[in-house]
């Protein structure tokens, strides 16, 4: 099985529903976000357009972040995801500087949203799972999979505009959508092999 995730931006409405919902589920400090949005304009007025793009860790095959890791931190975790362990991370940043698509951050030290009132609720019932001085990111949601529950990005899509699934079967609703509309990558030529797919607007 290789896990992977397909993003159909005709469906995406920039609603937001993904970024905040992972900050949710991973309380993650302020300025990190394991799922972001991108917007950006297009054209001159009267004829603008927003064009909007949703990222995450693509979880790619050949990761460079995993291989410029000196203590093995960085692994291939079962299914083709790429995940950090916090126990071996030496905090050195050699895969921030590695990663094309800059999808990891460094957590120097412990910050709240609302330092004057203490941690949120997310924030105090997640922070065990950020120590300081390593990097962190996107694992899609491996404390939801292992409940059976599929990651957060993709469960709170209200546009269902995300899939997620096994990309080596051909019968996946994954695999049929790229094959069906000709499903593709962020910077291909970067040759890292993403499991992060995207659908045309
Ligand atoms: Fe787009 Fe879905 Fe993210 Fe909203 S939750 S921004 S619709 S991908
Ligand atoms: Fe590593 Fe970046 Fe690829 Fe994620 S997107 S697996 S952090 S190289």
């Amino acid at each position: 099985m290789r896990l992977g995730m397909v993003i159909d931006l005709k469906r995406c409405i920039a609603c937001y529903g993904c970024q905040l919902s992972c900050k949710a589920e991973h309380g993650t400090p302020p300025g990190v976000f394991f799922a972001r949005v991108l917007k950006r304009e297009e054209g001159r007025y009267p004829t603008v357009r927003q064009l909007f793009l949703p990222v995450l860790c693509n979880h790619c095959d050949d990761a460079p972040c995993v291989e410029v890791c000196p203590t093995e931190a960085s692994h291939h975790a079962p299914h083709g995801v790429v995940d950090i362990d916090h126990d071996k991370c030496v905090g050195c940043r050699a895969c921030m500087m590695a990663c094309p698509y800059s999808n990891r951050y460094f957590h120097d030290e412990r910050q709240f949203y609302f330092p004057e009132s203490g941690p949120t609720l997310y924030e105090a019932a997640r922070s065990e799972r950020h120590p300081e001085r390593v990097v962190m990111k996107c694992n899609f949601c491996a404390e939801r999979r292992a409940d059976g529950k599929l990651p957060a990005c993709v469960a709170n899509c209200a546009a269902g505009a995300r899939y997620f699934g096994d990309l080596h079967d051909p019968n996946s609703e994954v695999s049929r959508l790229i094959k069906d509309r000709g499903g593709f990558t962020l910077h291909p030529e970067a040759g890292t092999g993403p499991a992060v797919y995207y659908l045309a607007p």
